[in-house]
Order: structure tokens, then C-alpha cells, then sequence
């Protein structure tokens, strides 16, 4: 029974909405979600809201009754939903892409429903064997032999951060774990190597785990953005003979600015003879390995101590899910094992108990939405989709470098392209100190025209220096006729604009 005001006796009373109650809701919800995802393209990508404006036209104190469920939905519709930037719209080409697809959504409501904590087996056990299996499953796909095992983290920050701190671990006669790491006499500084393009995770890393962001050497890159493997050899020695520890060696298969690839094998050598744990970065460009006439690219990665793909981010799961593979489980256990009493089950020895791998205890359930989306989609099916934005990519950087007032500033290895407009007014003057400057307003001013379309949405990204506008693919709701209003758009925008 609902009163005048649409409250329910469920909520005048003690319990939770009733499951009748509850299923007519989630049938609006349902609709609400369709709507959503089927009108998307008729929204702005980049809502033309000012910071402050949504938080402003929310009550700033929490309602002391129960308010209908209509009046909620309807100020999600008119507050909520219209002044998000929508990264499931396929005119969202920022950053990386992170899209939800439908199945993906649809594993995220049913875990929510099951509210399953996998902490470990005892409270978990479908949970818990589901997460193995398909770790398992993506390792296949992605073409990694069976030495590998892992699990679901939240991010790539979080996974890189959880490899680092078992790194840390294995490096003999530190015991950071268990002795700390602060005002220890007779310990050397930690080192951990990354190239200059590296991601600021790494460095994240480093600070949680007390090395620090000077125990952080970086290592000079190519003119392709690629680690120099002979330099990190060079810089291991300097350290070793400085007294420094160097512990750890970070490679990216796809950096985040140009989407670079480090050569993992040479680096894989380098840390196998220095005895220096290897961990790869491929949050973004891990997906590509699933397609396998790109796999020569990843040579020599199934020789890293772990390894971290992003399934939120080119995989289409729905955020979050990063995926951790390691070659040393017991490495991770020993580092972060602690057994309370209150936590001590009859299977402990028996069954995989998650919380010991990592730093938390309670985990969401992840592996649900990956099984219903890899079974949805197909390996082959993934793997189809990637192909295709990889060819997207291609088309557009073709398509600027056909184009001589349009400069590609790295190579294409997967589904971004990096670039700048650069007319003939903006060109001869080589040696300009204030040459850079100029097209760098100029640049800023064609991503800003473009943006305030509200069509499509892009990011930029510096590149040796230069200001570079990036345009990362990798939606399956988007097509080519995206591609191509993006480069519409960003030609006009480079008309309109004054150089
Ligand atoms: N590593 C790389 C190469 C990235 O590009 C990113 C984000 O774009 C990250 C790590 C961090 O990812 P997350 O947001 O999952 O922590």
C-alpha cells in the first residue's frame, strides 16, 4: 500500500522494499537503463554544466522521511543523468575508452543483487571458482601460458600497486612486510625502473610502498615513445655500483599518451639476468592480445612476474574490473597473508581465499559480469571488435596523413592516434622559441571547438614536448561514420579557429 504521497509500507516500516515492490521498480529501472543506452546519441557528450552547478541544486541536508520512489527517479532524470559526461557515448573518444556493454550490465545487477563479498571461499565458493575460472579463461585469450594465475582488482592502479608490494617482497634481506621500512639501519634505497612515458600509477606505487617517488628511475624513450632497453641495462649497473636495490623493472604495452609499446622482450631479459622482478603494464593495450595477428607485439611479456589488463577499459566490461596475472601466486600470499582468528576456516588450505593475495579483505564480485560478457560476446567475438577499431584507427591516421596541414606526432600501434593541426602559417618558422606556444593555443582551441559540439569528446596529451590531441577508439556501439564526424569536426573546428 502506497499513502498519498507514494511512501510504501515498506518503508514506513521496519524491513526493506518488498520483493513485489521491488520487481515493479526494477522493471522501471530496466526501461530507464534502454532509454538511457538507446537515446545516448541524442545527448551532449560533454554536459554544458559548471563546476558546482549539480551540487548546488542538491539538498545540502539528507531527507529525515522516506521520499517515493517516483520523486527519486525523476531527480536522476533531471539532475543526474543529463549533466554526466557520457563514456558510453560513441562521440566519446577522451583518454582511454571505458564502456559498458549490455551484457556487462546486466552481470553488474545481478551481482549487486547477490551482494557476494569474495573474501574467501567459505563465503564465496561459486564466487571464488567462477573468479579462478575465468582468469583462466581471459589468460587463454589473451594467449598466456598456463604458468599464470590472478585475479579481478579495481583498477590498474590498485593491481600495479599489489605487484609492486610483492616485488618488494620477494628482494632478499628486505622483509618490509614484517620489519617496516623506516628508520632501518643497513638497508639500501629501493629502485624501481619505468621509461619517461610511464604511467603515474607506477609512481603512485611507489609511494605506497615506500620507495618513493626518487626511488623511481626513469628510463629515456626512442623517437617511437619505446623504452631504451640499453639505458635501463646502463642505469641497473650506475644504481647497483651507488649502492642502491633495484627491485623492479615496470614495461607498457600501450602508454597512455601515444599508446607505445616497450620492448618486453629485451626488458624481460635485462630482469631475468639482474634478478629483478618484471611487472607490464598493458591496462589498455593488453586487449589487443586477444586479437592474434597482434600478438608479436606482446612478445616476451609471458615472461613478466605479473601483468595488468584492464578489462573496463578495451574490453567493454563495465567499470570496474582489472585483471592481475602473476606467475608467482605464493609471492603474493606471503606478502599480504594474515590470518585472524575470526577469519580461519576448515578450507583454508584447500581452497583459493582471495584476501590473502592482495590488500583487501572485502571484494567485489567481478568474475559474474566477465563470464556473462565473454560468453555474450565469444573470445572471437572480442577479438572481431578490436580488430575493427584497430582498422578505424588505421583509416583516421591515413586520412591526417594525407593531409599536409595535419601532422601524426606517434605511430598507430592499436586503436588511438595522436596528432596536431599545423598549417603553413604555423610550420617554417622552425627554432621559434614561440613557435610551440602558438600551436599549442592553437591545438588547445581546436580540441575546445570540438568539445563544445558536444558531438564527439576528446583529450590531449603531451608528446616530446608538443602538444598533441589524441583520439582513442574503442566503443562497440561506435562505427566508422564516428571516425568520421570526428574528423569533420576537428577540420572545421581548424577552419573557424584564429591561428
Ligand atoms: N596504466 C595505463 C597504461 C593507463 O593508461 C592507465 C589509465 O589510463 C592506468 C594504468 C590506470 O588505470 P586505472 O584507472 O584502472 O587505475
Amino acid at each position: 500500500m502506497t499513502d498519498e504521497r507514494g511512501i510504501t509500507d515498506a518503508q514506513r516500516g521496519l524491513s526493506d522494499m518488498s520483493p513485489s515492490e521491488f520487481r515493479a521498480a526494477a522493471h522501471r529501472v530496466a526501461d530507464l537503463v534502454a532509454d538511457y543506452l538507446e537515446g545516448i546519441e541524442s545527448r551532449a557528450v560533454f554536459p554544458s554544466v559548471r563546476p558546482g552547478e549539480v551540487r548546488s541544486a542538491l539538498p545540502q541536508e539528507p531527507p529525515r522521511e522516506p521520499e517515493p520512489l517516483d520523486a527519486i527517479l525523476s531527480d536522476y532524470a533531471r539532475l543526474i543523468e543529463p549533466n554526466l559526461t557520457h563514456w558510453q557515448h560513441p562521440g566519446f573518444m577522451a583518454y582511454f575508452a571505458s564502456v559498458a556493454s549490455g551484457p556487462g550490465i546486466l552481470g553488474e545487477w545481478i551481482a549487486a543483487s547477490l551482494n557476494s563479498n569474495v573474501m574467501f571461499w567459505r563465503v564465496a565458493p561459486a564466487s571464488t571458482e567462477l573468479e579462478q575460472t575465468v582468469v583462466g579463461w581471459l589468460r587463454q585469450m589473451l594467449g598466456l601460458p598456463e604458468g599464470f594465475d590472478g585475479m579481478f582488482m579495481d583498477t590498474a592502479s590498485m593491481s600495479t600497486l599489489t605487484a609492486v608490494l610483492a616485488a618488494r617482497h620477494v628482494l632478499p634481506g628486505l622483509d618490509a612486510r614484517d620489519e617496516g621500512l623506516a628508520g632501518r639501519p643497513g638497508i639500501g634505497r629501493l629502485r624501481l625502473y619505468c621509461s619517461t612515458e610511464t604511467h603515474s600509477s607506477i609512481e603512485k606505487a611507489a609511494i605506497a610502498a615506500g620507495v618513493g617517488r626518487a626511488g623511481v628511475r626513469k628510463i629515456p624513450v626512442d623517437a617511437d615513445y619505446r623504452m631504451r632497453p640499453e639505458l635501463l641495462e646502463a642505469a641497473i649497473a650506475e644504481d647497483r655500483a651507488a649502492g642502491f636495490w633495484p627491485f623492479c623493472a615496470v614495461a607498457t604495452l600501450g602508454t597512455t599518451s601515444s599508446t607505445s609499446v616497450d620492448p618486453v622482450g629485451a626488458i624481460a631479459s635485462i630482469c631475468e639476468r639482474e634478478g629483478i622482478w618484471l611487472h607490464v603494464d598493458a591496462a589498455y593495450g593488453g586487449s589487443a592480445a586477444l586479437v592474434p595477428e597482434m600478438r608479436p607485439d606482446f612478445s616476451g611479456w609471458e615472461r613478466a612476474d605479473s601483468i595488468v589488463v584492464n578489462p573496463h577499459k578495451w574490453m567493454f566490461t563495465p567499470f570496474d574490473a582489472s585483471l592481475l596475472l602473476f606467475r608467482r601466486p605464493e609471492a603474493f600470499r606471503e606478502a599480504f597473508r594474515i590470518v585472524p582468528e575470526y577469519l580461519r576456516t576448515p578450507e583454508g588450505e584447500v581452497a583459493r581465499n582471495f584476501n590473502e593475495y592482495g590488500i583487501q579483505l572485502g571484494r567485489r564480485f567481478r568474475a559474474l559480469k566477465m563470464w556473462i560478457h565473454i560468453r555474450w560476446f565469444g573470445a572471437d567475438g572480442m577479438a572481431r571488435r578490436i580488430r575493427e577499431h584497430c582498422r578505424q584507427a588505421r583509416e583516421l591516421a591515413s586520412w591526417i596523413d594525407a593531409e599536409e596541414d595535419w601532422e601524426r606526432l606517434a605511430p598507430v600501434p592499436f586503436s588511438t592516434v595522436c596528432f596536431r593541426h599545423r598549417p603553413a602559417s604555423l610550420r617554417g618558422a622552425e627554432g621559434d622559441p614561440n613557435l610551440e606556444k602558438r600551436l599549442e593555443s592553437h591545438n588547445e582551441a581546436i580540441l575546445e571547438a570540438v568539445n563544445r559540439t558536444g558531438r564527439i569528446f576528446l583529450s590531449h596529451t603531451k608528446l616530446a614536448g608538443r602538444y598533441t590531441l589524441r583520439v582513442a577508439l574503442g566503443n562497440p556501439r561506435a562505427r566508422e561514420e564516428h571516425v568520421r564526424l570526428c574528423w569533420d569536426l576537428l577540420r572545421e573546428a581548424a577552419r573557424v579557429v584564429t591561428v
